[in-house]
């Protein structure tokens, strides 16, 4: 199957329809912002709790921006480092950091020192951009002395929001103002943009040149960088846009720019594409939240009337259960797209009720920019449970997971497997492990899926979280899905512990919704018609919260260490 157009000739005569096998166009990342501020100049761009900036001015400073980081020595290729929260900040360093030619770092506020050593000394950032909050501040005048790291940019919390009550609640309940020294090592932001606003310009390679090393653990191992190239990036939003114009869009739609909520970190590869390059392709109003905190987004979903609300399953879920949920008023959402983790059935069913918006589930990784597949929407029927179908200029494969590799038909399961403009150069500075997930073209996701005879994908598991129980394969997410039909359940993770006897067997966590309550016998007894007896749970653990990762996907990983931990004390 090359184009899903060919395969699928439906797809073809849909009115609305999308050219499946369009030309994507190769483009540096820089024309997005450009072509966005010369569009929609007086728009709002940016929206950071209640401070407005319009597309001209987030225009101009993205100019100073580069200018001033070319004078502090950044040039064609150099990794410059973003180390934020959400703020305007994150939009205007990123976008100066690419004008002055540099190569954009993502990392995680929230890393511990040793993840940040790695990371700094890895990809050899010398120059890091934080806030000067003490909780960023203190980490990176650490890393100044630990690693090759050599200069930070400071952003002054006070000089975008100059409110005098409660601004660092958002961010950190217990934020402080960090001393910043008056030294070489400390460049002040407005110092950094204190010039003419013209940048020298910089020939990019669009195809060639890598935009963003944006840091994953990929299928396997220690966090490797994903070259992403501006092509990548540029075309993944441009399939994006496509998609939901063709896919979302009624013809009564009045046409009035979206308004957007960022809540996801914009320096994860999900927010960054969905939120912040899609929100500036559409000339939308990027709604940015500085943190994960329920009640504020409830109270911004409602007050700044948000049409569109890309977020992961746990957001989805927290919303449908919050507890004064009817007295929001969450009409204004038009549209939602989750990704990142698999989207209850439940979640998602309940979630439209509530709003009467369209929530649609999408598929990527890291790796791929990182949208390769969406639900059609609106326009033709979604199917449940289905990550949907490849984006323009995308080909999906299910691949066997046996040797000899090849693509399986229809109905079979195998490695989900991408093809397209958006799937990265490679891993930085790593070869092997680029030749791995990088075979002929095609990239290897670590996925399990089937495909149906529609082109419609399903993801079944990660091969890495498959449960090996007595030679059976047990696959975590289909009895995720069904334990999560149970009405007390508000969310589960299961996952394969070791086992004398049978290998591994299956456990399942569980935080039971408030209100209700449930016993292990009783949810065994809800699942007996459910599951078959292998895949049924040998144990199961209630808990009052589930661990989450850093953009609020349930982590498995995390409650597996704490099994370790757990052995290793005897
Ligand atoms: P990351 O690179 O950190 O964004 O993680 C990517 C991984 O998240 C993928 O390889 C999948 O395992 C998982 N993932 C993303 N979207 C979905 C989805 N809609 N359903 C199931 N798993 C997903």
């Amino acid at each position: 199957t090359a184009n899903p157009a060919t395969a699928f000739p439906w797809l073809a005569s849909y009115p609305a329809g999308v050219d499946w096998g369009m030309p994507i166009p190769a483009l540096p990342l820089t024309r997005l912002i450009d072509d966005a501020v010369a569009r929609h100049a007086d728009r709002n761009c940016l929206n950071f709790l209640g401070k407005i900036y319009s597309y001209r001015k987030v225009g101009e400073l993205v100019d100073k921006a580069a200018r001033g980081f070319q004078a502090a020595g950044v040039t064609k290729g150099t990794r410059v480092g973003l180390f934020l929260p959400n703020t305007p900040y994150s939009v205007i360093c990123f976008f100066g950091i690419l004008k002055a030619g540099g190569v954009v770092v993502n990392f995680n506020p929230l890393y511990a020192d040793r993840e940040l050593v790695h990371q700094i000394t890895d990809s050899g950032v010398s120059l890091m951009v934080t806030l000067d909050l003490k909780l960023l501040h203190d980490k990176m005048a650490r890393m100044l002395t630990q690693t090759p790291l050599k200069r930070l940019v400071i952003c002054k919390m006070a000089e975008i929001l100059p409110f005098p009550k409660n601004w660092l609640f958002p961010i950190a309940k217990r934020a402080e103002i960090a001393a910043i020294p008056k030294d070489d090592q400390h460049l002040p932001f407005a110092t950094l943009i204190d010039n003419d606003g013209r940048p020298a310009p910089v020939s990019v390679d669009a195809v060639e040149d890598v935009a963003v090393l944006q840091y994953t653990g990929g299928t396997t191992g220690v966090p490797k960088g994903a070259m992403l190239t501006h092509a990548n990036l540029y075309a993944n939003v441009v399939q994006c846009a496509v998609w939901y114009q063709a896919r979302v869009c009624r013809p009564t739609d009045t046409g009035g720019p979206d308004k957007l909520l960022g809540v996801l970190p914009l320096f994860h590869v999900f927010a960054m594409t969905t939120v912040m390059n899609f929100g500036l392709h559409t000339g939308a109003e990027i709604v940015l939240l500085p943190r994960f905190d329920l009640d504020q987004v409830m109270e911004t979903l409602a007050k700044e009337r948000i049409t569109l609300f890309p977020a992961v399953p746990t957001i989805y879920t927290a919303i449908n259960h919050h507890k004064r949920l009817s007295e929001f008023d969450l009409s204004s959402i038009r549209f939602c797209m989750s990704g990142g983790a698999p989207l209850p059935l439940e979640v998602k069913e309940a979630f439209e009720r509530t709003t009467g918006c369209t929530l649609v589930e999408g598929y990527g990784l890291s790796e791929s920019s990182p949208v390769a597949t969406v639900n059609p929407a609106v326009l033709h029927p979604t199917k449940k449970g289905s990550i949907g179908l490849p984006l323009p200029g995308t080909v999906i494969e299910i691949v066997s997971l046996d040797e000899p590799r090849r693509v399986l038909p229809p109905g079979e399961k195998g490695e989900v497997c991408i093809r397209g403009p958006q799937v990265m150069k490679g891993y930085w500075n790593k070869p092997k492990e680029t030749a791995e997930t990088l075979v002929d073209g095609r990239l290897h996701t670590g996925d399990v899926g089937v495909m149906d005879a529609d082109g419609f994908t399903t993801i079944v598991d990660r091969i890495k979280d498959m449960i090996l129980c007595s030679g059976f394969n047990v696959y975590p997410r289909n009895v995720e899905e069904a334990i999560y039909l149970h009405p007390a359940v508000a969310e589960c993770v299961v996952a394969g512990v070791p086992d004398e006897y049978r290998g591994q067997t299956v456990k399942a966590y569980v935080r039971v919704d408030d209100g209700h309550s449930l016993t292990a016998d009783e949810l065994i007894a809800f699942l007996q018609d459910k599951l078959s007896p292998i895949e049924m749970p040998k144990l199961v653990e209630f808990r009052s919260e589930l661990p989450k990762t850093m953009i609020g996907k349930l982590s498995r990983k995390a409650l597996l260490d704490e099994e370790e931990r757990k052995r290793a004390q005897g």
